[in-house]
């Protein structure tokens, strides 16, 4: 599992997947790693990044439960038999990207937590949108209709209201930092967050913050709505730790109907008639 490999929530934002990432192949890199199974691990890092740290693999990861990796074997076996575009530059950059030295990782670790450190609003990102699709009869795609829609979204956890820790529970000295709240390369503390105090993680959620739970919208469809619009539900996406909820985008589809037949935006009622 590429969300376990790196130690995220299944719904984490993308700035949280590249900082799991980082301090993983920083970490484990062999070039700094003697222990027997760090090239393994790394490589594992590596294919779990390369799967979920782009938007469009991960959603087919999220789908086919394909890594980036089996992703390529397949669309190679297309190409070869003629079925998808397939292009070999775009592979031998992502080859080349799973193998960087050890003074590429430490340089982007640096330039990542430098700027988060330097600007709030760095980590302050858009929770993910959801794409859904919504089947309508193509009377309501004329006239307009109110639907309702359900689905799964990520929510703060209630049990610990989003802080990520365990409610009631006494703050003890931070181990990581020695109660200093920096680490000695002068990085804010993330067990504490810089507060040399650490608390016990939520055990609900695990200090992740995020639960999940069932939602029900209900969608204005404008009249005279086309096959393939898409509706925006603005922040009514997946919530994220720092910044705005994502939004919610649902795909029309609009159904043939036995009755009618469309014209631009009129309506033809379908009927024999019979002439005597
Ligand atoms: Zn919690
Ligand atoms: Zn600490």
């Amino acid at each position: 599992m590429c969300t376990e490999i790196l130690g995220v929530h299944e719904d984490a934002p993308q700035d949280e997947i590249k900082r799991a990432y980082l301090i993983l192949a920083k970490r484990y890199h062999p070039d700094v790693n003697n222990s027997k199974d760090a090239k393994t691990k790394f490589t594992q890092i590596n294919e779990a990044y390369a799967t979920l740290g782009d938007e469009k693999r991960r959603q087919t990861y999220d789908i086919t439960g394909y890594s980036a990796n089996e992703q390529d074997n397949i669309s190679e076996q297309w190409t070869t038999s003629g079925f998808a575009n397939f292009d070999p530059m775009e592979r031998m950059k992502q080859q080349h990207e799973s193998e960087r030295k050890f003074e590429q990782v430490l340089k982007e670790f640096d330039d990542f937590f430098n700027m988060e450190k330097n600007s709030d609003s760095a980590s302050k990102v858009k929770g993910r949108d959801i794409n859904l699709v919504m089947e309508i009869e193509l009377e309501s795609a004329c006239n307009g209709c109110t639907k309702d829609i359900q689905y799964e979204k990520c929510i703060k956890c209630e049990y610990c209201s989003g802080t990520g820790l365990e409610p009631k529970s006494d703050p003890i000295e931070c181990v990581d930092c020695s109660g200093k709240g920096d680490t000695m390369l002068g990085f804010k503390c993330k067990n504490c967050e810089g507060t040399g105090l650490y608390v016990k993680k939520c055990s609900v959620c695990s200090g992740v913050c995020y639960g999940k739970s069932t939602n029900v919208e209900r969608v204005q469809v404008p009249k005279g709505v086309f096959d393939g619009v898409v509706l925006r539900l603005k922040e009514k996406g997946h919530v994220t730790k720092n910044g705005s909820p994502g939004d919610v985008l649902i795909s029309l589809k609009v159904l043939p109907s036995p009755y009618f037949t469309r014209q631009g935006s009129d309506l033809y009622l379908n009927k024999k008639v019979t002439v005597t």
